[in-house]
């Protein structure tokens, strides 16, 4: 079994479907199982709708329906060829509108935004399927809904979902290829619920982990992880292979091709993870895999909106406890570290979000003098066995020479060096490393 799985601008355009068809039936030696997302654009509008209608506002949510219907609409005249198939996508596409416009009709509660959002991966799916039934493709709709749960703590449940998935597979052995939705799932209630933002690769990695598959290509308009960022440097090249603990480090820290979260399922059964482009199929892209090939630096990737929190006190000297009760603190607020550096004196520590800082300020007052900074950027280079790597350290700090290195993590894992810089140096910082580390302008 292999999976395949689309983002948004994969299928954004009915040319792009059409590509997607000739993808998934270039090679047919195992079953696939296709995860799509949402046509580009569709959740941001959903959203906004689900936004509209909490705050009351039905008239704007209403026109917001309409114009996502009208984006429709079109989608469709170019999609299919053929009366009969087009009568039978703009009978899907009504079912979906009407659906949202009875939606506008009834109170507003948290399930009902969770149903709005559902429609985005519904519509592409289902749309999907008719022009394949167009082209004579013989395949099977999966209902994401009927296998991919989350629990009551909103994490998936891969035992479920592997018992789940794998009944309907062996009901259904005569078919090769499957269609399902990324994103969408039933929660603990039973009630449609998503796997957050982006959340399709996370399903793509959980389908691959509970069929075992054999790979979970994941495809992006892009080829692959690249060493950089290629919206702040010119020239960036792609990462041909990472492990899968590399992969982690570089999305958790800012890589936008693929969803941090989304690693661990495939990780676990070991199951190789292809990024890949749908716009340059024949590009190698990147292969993450258990091993990590090479050893050295592979690329570098930067975080923003991070807040450093410094904590002062003599109390600290020769102390014990005091991290624990520090670390208590954020884990009543449920907000993770990033980074932290200590003296015997004073503790600095990193979190991404600043929802609960008040509080959290407020909490830690009792042991030392207090302070906050705002915008700051974590630059983080990651490799194979790079605290091992030569000279790695002089390379850094002569390349970062003109950079106000604000803290540095070093030795926590093999396979990353951070460094915190104000977010302001954040270009600087990504392009100075780009020449320091991999000779590259
Ligand atoms: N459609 C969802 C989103 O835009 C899920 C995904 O595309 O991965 O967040
Ligand atoms: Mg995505």
């Amino acid at each position: 079994m292999k999976i395949m799985k689309f983002g948004g601008t994969s299928v954004g355009k009915p040319e792009r479907m059409h590509q997607v068809a000739q993808l998934i039936t270039k090679d047919v030696s195992e079953p696939r199982i296709v995860v799509l997302s949402a046509l580009s654009g569709t959740t941001n509008s959903l959203v906004a709708i689900g936004d509209a209608m909490a705050s009351g506002n039905r008239e704007q949510a209403k026109q917001l329906i309409d114009t996502l219907e009208a984006h429709y609409q079109s989608f469709i005249k170019e999609l299919v060829k053929t009366d009969k198939l087009y009568v039978k996508a703009k009978s899907i596409v009504s079912e979906h509108f009407e659906f949202l416009n009875i939606i506008l009709k009834i109170s507003f509660s948290e399930a009902l935004s969770k149903d709005i959002l559902a429609q985005g991966e519904l519509l592409s799916t289902k749309l999907f399927s008719v022009y394949l039934e167009e082209k004579g493709i013989d395949h099977m709709l999966l209902p994401a809904l009927e296998f991919m749960t989350i629990d009551a703590q909103d994490e998936p449940q891969l035992s479920t979902i592997k018992v789940k998935l794998n009944r309907i597979l062996q009901q259904n052995t005569d078919k090769k290829l499957f269609i399902t939705q990324g994103y969408i799932c039933r929660n603990s209630r039973g009630e449609v619920d998503n796997l957050k933002r982006g959340g399709s690769d996370y399903t793509a990695s959980l389908i691959a982990a509970a069929a075992n598959a054999s790979v979970c290509e994941i495809w992006t308009d892009i080829d692959g992880m690249h060493n950089n960022d290629p919206r702040i440097v010119k020239k960036t090249v792609p990462v041909e292979q990472l492990s899968f603990e590399e992969a982690a480090e570089l999305a958790y820290f800012g890589a936008k091709i693929l969803h941090p979260t989304c690693i661990w399922p495939a990780q676990q059964q070991k199951v190789p993870v292809k990024l890949l482009n749908t716009m340059a199929p024949e590009a190698l892209g990147t292969t993450i895999t258990q091993e990590a090939g090479s050893v050295g630096v592979k690329a570098v990737a930067a975080k923003d909106g991070i807040i450093t929190i410094n904590i002062k006190s003599s109390r600290m000297l020769l102390a014990y406890g005091f991290l624990r009760k520090i670390f208590e603190v954020f884990e009543k607020y449920r907000t993770s570290i990033d980074m932290i550096t200590t003296s015997e004196v004073a503790v600095s520590v990193t979190i991404d979000s600043g929802s609960n800082l008040t509080s959290i300020v407020k909490e830690l007052e009792p042991f030392g003098t207090i302070s906050v900074e705002n915008d700051h950027t974590i630059i983080s280079v990651v490799g194979n066995e790079i605290a091992q790597t030569k000279d790695i350290l002089s390379k850094l700090f002569d390349a970062l020479t003109p950079i106000p290195v604000r803290m540095v993590s070093y030795g926590g894992s093999k396979h990353n060096v951070s460094m915190l810089v104000p977010s302001s140096y954040k270009t600087q910082t990504l392009q100075l490393l780009n020449k320091g580390l991999f000779g590259l302008e």
